[in-house]
Protein backbone atom coordinates (compact mmCIF):
# COMPACT_ATOMS: atom_id res chain seq x y z
CA UNK A 1 0.00 0.00 0.00
CA UNK A 2 1.16 3.43 -0.63
CA UNK A 3 0.12 7.10 -0.22
CA UNK A 4 0.39 9.00 -3.89
CA UNK A 5 -0.50 12.45 -4.40
CA UNK A 6 -1.56 13.77 -7.54
CA UNK A 7 0.82 17.53 -7.87
CA UNK A 8 0.55 20.24 -7.92
CA UNK A 9 -1.87 21.82 -5.70
CA UNK A 10 -2.60 25.27 -6.82
CA UNK A 11 -1.74 26.88 -3.86
CA UNK A 12 1.75 27.11 -3.45
CA UNK A 13 1.46 26.93 0.42
CA UNK A 14 -0.64 24.04 0.44
CA UNK A 15 1.33 22.28 -2.12
CA UNK A 16 4.45 22.43 -0.05
CA UNK A 17 2.80 21.17 2.99
CA UNK A 18 1.45 18.05 1.17
CA UNK A 19 5.04 17.25 0.22
CA UNK A 20 6.46 17.41 3.68
CA UNK A 21 3.64 15.51 5.54
CA UNK A 22 4.37 13.19 2.77
CA UNK A 23 8.12 12.98 3.26
CA UNK A 24 7.05 12.74 7.32
CA UNK A 25 4.84 9.89 6.77
CA UNK A 26 7.42 7.96 5.17
CA UNK A 27 9.95 9.13 7.52
CA UNK A 28 8.16 8.31 10.75
CA UNK A 29 5.79 5.14 9.34
CA UNK A 30 7.54 4.02 6.65
CA UNK A 31 4.73 4.44 4.28
CA UNK A 32 5.71 4.29 0.23
CA UNK A 33 4.76 7.76 -0.67
CA UNK A 34 5.02 9.08 -4.23
CA UNK A 35 4.03 12.02 -6.45
CA UNK A 36 2.58 12.10 -9.88
CA UNK A 37 2.80 15.73 -11.42
CA UNK A 38 -0.10 16.35 -13.52
CA UNK A 39 0.32 20.53 -13.04
CA UNK A 40 3.23 21.67 -12.88
CA UNK A 41 2.93 24.80 -11.16
CA UNK A 42 6.00 25.49 -8.81
CA UNK A 43 9.01 24.43 -7.77
CA UNK A 44 11.02 21.15 -9.03
CA UNK A 45 10.71 18.59 -5.61
CA UNK A 46 14.20 17.81 -4.85
CA UNK A 47 15.22 15.11 -1.86
CA UNK A 48 11.78 13.66 -2.18
CA UNK A 49 12.16 9.98 0.03
CA UNK A 50 9.73 8.64 -2.92
CA UNK A 51 9.14 8.58 -6.76
CA UNK A 52 8.03 11.57 -8.79
CA UNK A 53 7.01 10.64 -12.23
CA UNK A 54 5.61 13.35 -15.08
CA UNK A 55 2.26 12.42 -16.31
CA UNK A 56 -0.97 13.81 -17.93
CA UNK A 57 -4.25 14.32 -16.38
CA UNK A 58 -5.87 12.06 -18.36
CA UNK A 59 -3.20 9.43 -18.01
CA UNK A 60 -3.86 9.60 -14.12
CA UNK A 61 -7.29 9.66 -14.21
CA UNK A 62 -7.85 6.84 -16.88
CA UNK A 63 -5.50 4.56 -14.81
CA UNK A 64 -7.03 5.51 -10.99
CA UNK A 65 -10.50 6.83 -10.80
CA UNK A 66 -12.01 6.09 -13.87
CA UNK A 67 -14.92 3.27 -13.62
CA UNK A 68 -12.73 2.26 -10.34
CA UNK A 69 -15.59 0.11 -8.41
CA UNK A 70 -13.66 -0.08 -5.18
CA UNK A 71 -13.25 4.38 -4.81
CA UNK A 72 -16.55 4.73 -6.14
CA UNK A 73 -17.86 2.81 -3.00
CA UNK A 74 -16.12 4.80 -0.57
CA UNK A 75 -16.21 8.37 -1.79
CA UNK A 76 -19.64 10.18 -1.79
CA UNK A 77 -19.72 11.08 -5.49
CA UNK A 78 -18.63 8.95 -8.71
CA UNK A 79 -14.86 9.08 -9.74
CA UNK A 80 -16.41 11.21 -12.36
CA UNK A 81 -18.60 13.40 -10.67
CA UNK A 82 -15.52 13.94 -8.57
CA UNK A 83 -12.67 14.52 -11.04
CA UNK A 84 -14.23 15.56 -14.43
CA UNK A 85 -16.80 18.17 -12.92
CA UNK A 86 -18.56 19.58 -16.40
CA UNK A 87 -15.97 17.23 -18.42
CA UNK A 88 -13.03 18.92 -17.67
CA UNK A 89 -10.32 17.06 -15.39
CA UNK A 90 -9.75 18.78 -11.81
CA UNK A 91 -7.68 16.46 -10.28
CA UNK A 92 -4.36 17.80 -9.04
CA UNK A 93 -4.19 18.68 -5.28
CA UNK A 94 -5.42 15.48 -4.27
CA UNK A 95 -4.31 12.36 -2.74
CA UNK A 96 -4.99 8.42 -3.26
CA UNK A 97 -4.26 5.48 -1.17
CA UNK A 98 -2.96 2.95 -3.48
CA UNK A 99 -2.98 -0.96 -2.65
CA UNK A 100 -0.46 -3.61 -3.56
CA UNK A 101 -2.03 -4.19 -6.52
CA UNK A 102 -2.10 -0.73 -7.88
CA UNK A 103 -5.81 0.02 -7.48
CA UNK A 104 -7.10 3.32 -6.27
CA UNK A 105 -8.65 2.27 -2.86
CA UNK A 106 -9.93 5.71 -2.02
CA UNK A 107 -8.93 9.50 -3.00
CA UNK A 108 -9.46 13.00 -1.38
CA UNK A 109 -12.20 14.77 -3.70
CA UNK A 110 -11.63 18.25 -2.41
CA UNK A 111 -8.71 20.31 -2.99
CA UNK A 112 -6.81 21.30 0.49
CA UNK A 113 -8.06 24.77 0.17
CA UNK A 114 -11.59 23.79 0.27
CA UNK A 115 -12.13 24.36 3.97
CA UNK A 116 -15.30 25.82 5.25
CA UNK A 117 -17.82 24.24 2.20
CA UNK A 118 -19.82 22.93 4.68
CA UNK A 119 -20.29 19.66 7.50
CA UNK A 120 -17.97 16.39 6.39
CA UNK A 121 -15.78 18.74 4.06
CA UNK A 122 -12.50 17.55 5.90
CA UNK A 123 -13.63 14.15 5.39
CA UNK A 124 -12.95 14.43 1.73
CA UNK A 125 -9.82 17.15 1.52
CA UNK A 126 -6.61 15.83 0.60
CA UNK A 127 -4.90 18.06 3.45
CA UNK A 128 -6.80 16.84 6.20
CA UNK A 129 -6.17 13.73 5.20
CA UNK A 130 -2.49 13.91 5.36
CA UNK A 131 -2.59 15.53 8.85
CA UNK A 132 -4.73 13.16 10.32
CA UNK A 133 -2.30 10.49 9.09
CA UNK A 134 0.29 12.10 10.42
CA UNK A 135 -0.98 12.56 13.79
CA UNK A 136 -1.41 9.01 14.64
CA UNK A 137 -3.15 7.32 16.10
CA UNK A 138 -5.50 8.05 12.98
CA UNK A 139 -9.04 6.85 13.00
CA UNK A 140 -9.53 6.93 8.91
CA UNK A 141 -5.73 4.78 7.72
CA UNK A 142 -3.99 2.01 9.83
CA UNK A 143 -0.56 3.55 9.44
CA UNK A 144 1.02 -0.21 9.71
CA UNK A 145 -0.87 -1.34 7.04
CA UNK A 146 -2.93 1.74 5.33
CA UNK A 147 -6.08 -0.30 5.38
CA UNK A 148 -8.89 2.32 5.50
CA UNK A 149 -11.05 2.60 9.09
CA UNK A 150 -14.39 2.85 9.91
CA UNK A 151 -13.08 4.99 13.06
CA UNK A 152 -14.39 3.03 15.92
CA UNK A 153 -12.17 0.64 15.41
CA UNK A 154 -9.76 -0.85 18.40
CA UNK A 155 -7.19 -2.63 16.30
CA UNK A 156 -6.68 -2.65 12.85
CA UNK A 157 -9.37 -5.24 10.99
CA UNK A 158 -6.22 -5.63 8.02
CA UNK A 159 -2.97 -6.18 10.19
CA UNK A 160 -4.29 -6.77 13.72
CA UNK A 161 -2.25 -3.08 15.05
CA UNK A 162 -3.60 -1.94 17.88
CA UNK A 163 -5.20 1.58 17.17
CA UNK A 164 -5.82 2.82 20.49
ZN1 LIG B 1 -3.42 -2.29 9.72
Amino acid sequence: MKIRYYADAEIREMHNHAIRLLAQLHDDHDITVEIDRIDEQHDPIPDFPGEVRRLTPEEVYERDLKRNRSLNAVIEQTPSEAFKRYGTLDIAGNVAVIDEEGTVQWASTLPGYADGYGPGAEAQTAMDFLEDITTSPSNRICVECLGLLDGDENFCPNCGNDLS
